[in-house]
């Protein structure tokens, strides 16, 4: 049984990037992967063209507990770091018009083959289909067992299991179950951009139909947060870019705090004020526009068909606030074979923010999802599975090559 200096568990983004600066710095890494595969989640992101990161890149694009958490670690590895790292590796990249960055190729495939050129560059150790099940620390180092029997030594551990969402990729939630045998506690994980259950009969009657829409989350009667984008009418509900970035909020109330006054509010009519539409529709009923074609060219016409009765008796007053208020109740989300990203996880209070390195176990280190940490759609999730694992891999000279 050979030692290592370093086991890295989990070959994703977070994984990866720790083994290469882990080796780098010189350290002797393997890691351990449960599919046959590294990589597998990063060849879907992006819808294949893996939005790496972002070209505004700092903590205020994450979830309000974890930034002061956040921002410690893209201190020591930010935009310019990651940007430099990719190009060293001899990939181009772009950042299209709102900020997104990608590969030039606009394919993730490119991403993980020039990572995969560099570990193997490195002669990093990889042992693929080895899903480990148990971590025992001893005396200046630990025993790394995975499910088939086999034992390694090592003196450092990184954690870089990933969370819960598309778990036929590999991430499944084991990793949690790892940090816990340490004494942490795990905060509840949920599926976080995740598509939404709605109750509601229009959107049987709308389903397929996409429209640009200002889209606000509503908890217990409270507003939470208001974004513009795509909202995708579903046989099961809503989805789209809106929904999805309003999704982890909603998800947290419903799956975790277990609220049942959850809502999301729809302006159907974004591109113009509440009065300038009921103006609009008075003008048309002036004209002797029936209530069938009252909405022509405004929406496509399914939706008159999905508000018949609503609109049927009503002023021009009352659908416009209809229109501008739409109120969907929300019941559940699509779960974890649909959600992108997972909140909750390993808490960033048990984790030094300097070093990832658990503040319960010396020598165990955590990157990725596997943490507490959830970015904004946009690259913010990568961008934090690269930055924790190059803090992780001790890209600082504090971390696990040194110590
Ligand atoms: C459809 C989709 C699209 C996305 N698009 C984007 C995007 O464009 N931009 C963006 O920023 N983010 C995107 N994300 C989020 C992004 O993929 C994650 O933030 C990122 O992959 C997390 O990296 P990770 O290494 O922490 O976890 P993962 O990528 O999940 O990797 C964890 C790895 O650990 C392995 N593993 C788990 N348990 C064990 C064990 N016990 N032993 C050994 N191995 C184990 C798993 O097999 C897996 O390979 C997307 C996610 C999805 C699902």
């Amino acid at each position: 049984m050979a030692e290592h200096d370093v086991i890295v568990i989990g070959g994703g983004a977070a994984g990866i990037m720790a083994a290469i600066t882990a080796k780098r710095q010189g350290a002797s890494v393997l890691v351990c992967e449960k599919m046959p595969k590294i990589g597998k989640k990063l060849l879907i992101t992006g819808a294949g063209r893996c939005n790496l990161l972002n070209d505004v890149l700092d903590a205020s694009f994450y979830n309000p507990g974890g930034q002061t958490f956040v921002q410690s670690i893209l201190d020591q590895f930010g935009k310019k770091d990651m940007l430099d790292f990719f190009k060293e590796l001899g990939l181009a990249t772009y950042a299209d018009e709102t900020g997104r960055i990608f590969p030039v190729t606009n394919q993730a495939a490119s991403v993980l083959k020039v990572l995969e050129m560099e570990l193997e560059r490195l002669k990093v150790t990889l042992d693929l289909g080895c899903e480990i099940q148990n971590i025992r620390a001893f005396k200046n180092g630990f025993e790394v067992s995975a499910k088939t029997g086999e034992k390694e030594i090592c003196r450092k551990v990184i954690l870089c299991a990933g969370g819960k969402s598309y778990p036929a990729l590999g991430a499944d939630g084991n990793g949690y179950a790892l940090a816990a045998a340490f004494g942490h506690r795990i905060n509840e994980p949920v599926p976080s951009t995740v598509p939404l259950l709605v109750k509601d009969p229009c959107c049987h009657f709308l389903q397929g139909q996409k429209v640009r829409a200002k889209v606000t989350s509503r908890i217990e009667g409270k507003n939470i947060r208001t974004v513009s984008g795509e909202l995708l009418f579903t046989q099961y509900g809503l989805s789209g870019t809106a929904i999805l970035d309003v999704s982890d909020e909603i998800s947290i109330a419903l799956n975790r705090d277990h609220m049942k006054n959850v809502t999301v509010v729809a302006d159907l009519i974004p591109f113009m004020g509440e009065a300038a539409f009921a103006e609009e529709l008075s003008r048309r009923f002036e004209k002797g526009v029936t209530h069938e074609n009252l909405l022509e060219g405004l929406l496509a016409h399914k939706f008159f068909l999905a508000f018949r009765s609503a609109i049927h008796n009503a002023d021009a007053s009352s659908i416009a606030h209809l229109l501008k208020h739409k109120e969907f109740k929300v019941i559940g989300t699509r779960g974890w074979n649909e959600a992108e990203f997972t909140a909750g996880g390993v808490p960033l209070d048990e984790v030094d923010p300097l070093t990832l390195e658990s503040k319960l176990q010396k020598g165990l280190y955590f990157s990725g999802e596997v943490l507490d940490v959830q970015g904004r759609r946009g690259g913010y999730n990568l961008a934090w599975a690269w930055a924790s694992g190059a803090v992780a891999g001790g890209c600082n000279g504090r971390g696990v090559s040194n110590g």
